[in-house]
């Protein structure tokens, strides 16, 4: 993709790449299990279990560990949230179960997300599979997407015995989890061995490079199907609103993590030398460490407002840090400037805060960048569901769902990013989870009308 005499590849040693995305935490093992599952205090009315976005009984599978039964916590864990083993690799549990941990009082939460990686790992090792298909119902779900949000919805729909096509876009199942997710939080190929393990229970067939809005249409899911669920996450990113000129190496963030992920040999990946990147959530903290790992020399990002307001969590701040990326706060791109067509420089325009509104000081500075990433938020574009006999309300710019993820159309469902709520992994997985359950209970309910 990059012309830019300063882009290359195999600036540094395959190997000390292949070393540098190792996993971001390695797994416990049994004794450090045994430790970290001691300091559990399994508290009655566990706020750790209020804070799981998935309702995991946590102290219940604290126990089981600490009992040595980590299957058996694998299996807690799991039928509340089939996306387990992946969640345990990228929630942010600092903001969710592990802020919540009554030791937190003492500075150090109980280690839930390594333990429960501790758990899951123990299960996919071991080669079980706990699920199977529900005896048949004789019902059909279509879901649309094979995300986290469609395949927890599909797996729960095939455990209750409803057969389930997915229809997904791409070629390989799983969405961010795949395209998405940073290589050093999910390593050794976990996101397609996490969608095998789903896909076993039977029931569920996928259909690849199948894309609603092109290959098939909402009004022709929902006319053949006894219900439909839409997972289809976001598929567009906002625009940084300067003029890019035709520049070369201004890139997407998402863009580049999805070329990172897929492939093979990371030592051949172009990267620039002075890398730029824009935004302050998960996908820019990750654009920037993974440059950095990749060899850039120096990974800079910039973000419009102060460190409390970022997006990303203070911990995936202090990962980005330690990687040596510089973070300057405060300032937003306002021109770019080139060099023979490519990306020679960006300038920025320092804000502040007045009365709690963001405004420009008028101050500029300008940084030396070969590449820059835009990692300022993603969009969900209705134009896939835009369907002349099957119009979908919205809420603002997602899908409108209620509490049980039904949207204004009878027999559709919605869940994960492409609806309201915090655009995470384990939000998805429940969203997924609840509109199966809500499709269940519909089809029962017109199962029952039928047969008086
Ligand atoms: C770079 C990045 C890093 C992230 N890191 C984290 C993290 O560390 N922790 C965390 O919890 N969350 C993270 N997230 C957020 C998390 O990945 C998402 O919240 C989650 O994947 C949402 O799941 P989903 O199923 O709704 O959508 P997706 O994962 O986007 O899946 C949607 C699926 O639908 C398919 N699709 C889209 N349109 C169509 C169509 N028209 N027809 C058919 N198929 C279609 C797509 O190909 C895709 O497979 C990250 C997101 C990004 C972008
Ligand atoms: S809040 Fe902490 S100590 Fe209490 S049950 Fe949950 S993990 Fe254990």
């Amino acid at each position: 993709m990059s012309t830019h005499p300063d882009i290359g590849a195999g600036r540094i040693p395959a190997e000390a790449i292949e070393a540098g995305f190792g996993d971001l935490h390695p797994a416990l093992d049994r004794n450090e299990a045994r430790v970290a599952s001691e300091r559990c205090l399994f508290c009655y009315d566990a706020p750790c279990i209020q804070a799981c976005p998935t309702g995991i009984d946590i102290p219940l599978f604290i126990r089981q560990i600490m009992t040595e039964n980590p299957q058996g916590a694998a299996k807690t864990i799991l039928d509340a949230n089939i996306f387990g083993g992946m969640c345990a690799r990228v929630c942010p549990t600092e903001t969710l179960c592990e802020e919540a941990c009554v030791r937190m009082a003492e500075g150090k939460p109980v280690e839930i997300g390594r333990l429960q990686r501790y758990a899951t790992d123990a299960l996919f090792s071991a080669g079980r599979q706990l699920y199977r298909q529900g005896a048949a119902t004789g019902a059909r779900v279509a879901v649309v997407g094979a995300g986290p949000a469609g395949l927890s919805c599909a797996h729960k729909l095939a455990t209750l015995g409803h057969a389930v096509d997915v229809f997904e876009a791409r070629e390989k199942g799983g969405g961010l989890n795949e395209h998405g997710i940073a290589a050093y939080k999910t390593t050794g190929g976990f996101a397609q061995k996490e969608v095998a393990y789903i896909l076993e229970v039977g029931g569920i067939t996928v259909h690849h490079g199948k894309r609603l809005g092109r290959d098939i249409t909402l009004a022709s899911l929902a006319a053949e199907y006894d219900a439909v669920f839409l997972g289809l996450g976001l598929q567009a990113v906002n625009a940084l609103g300067v003029d890019e000129g035709g520049l070369a190496n201004i890139e997407d963030a998402v863009a580049f993590i999805e070329r990172l992920r897929q492939t093979d040999d990371l030592s051949t990946l172009p990267i620039g030398r002075k890398v730029v990147v824009v935004g302050g959530g998960m996908t820019a903290i990750d654009a920037a460490v993974q440059a950095k790992k990749l060899g850039a020399e120096e990974v800079t990002l910039v973000y419009r407002r102060g460190a409390d307001a970022m997006p990303a969590s203070r911990y995936e701040q202090e990962v980005a840090l330690t990687n040596g990326v510089v973070i300057r706060h405060f300032a937003r791109p306002y021109a770019v400037q080139g060099e023979g067509g490519a990306l020679a420089s960006v300038l920025f325009m320092r804000t502040a805060l007045e009365g709690g509104k963001l405004v420009d000081t008028g101050e500029t500075f300008a940084l030396p960048a070969d590449q820059l990433f835009k990692a300022i938020g993603q969009l969900f574009l209705p134009t896939d569901v835009a369907d002349e006999s099957a119009v979908l309300e919205m809420d603002g710019v997602k899908i409108k769902v209620d509490v049980e993820c039904r949207t204004s159309l009878p027999k559709v469902w919605a869940g994960g990013d492409c609806t309201r709520g915090r655009d995470l992994t384990v939000v998805a997985v429940e969203d997924g989870k609840q509109a199966a359950l809500s499709i269940d209970r519909a089809l029962a309910a017109r199962l029952a009308v039928a047969a008086e």
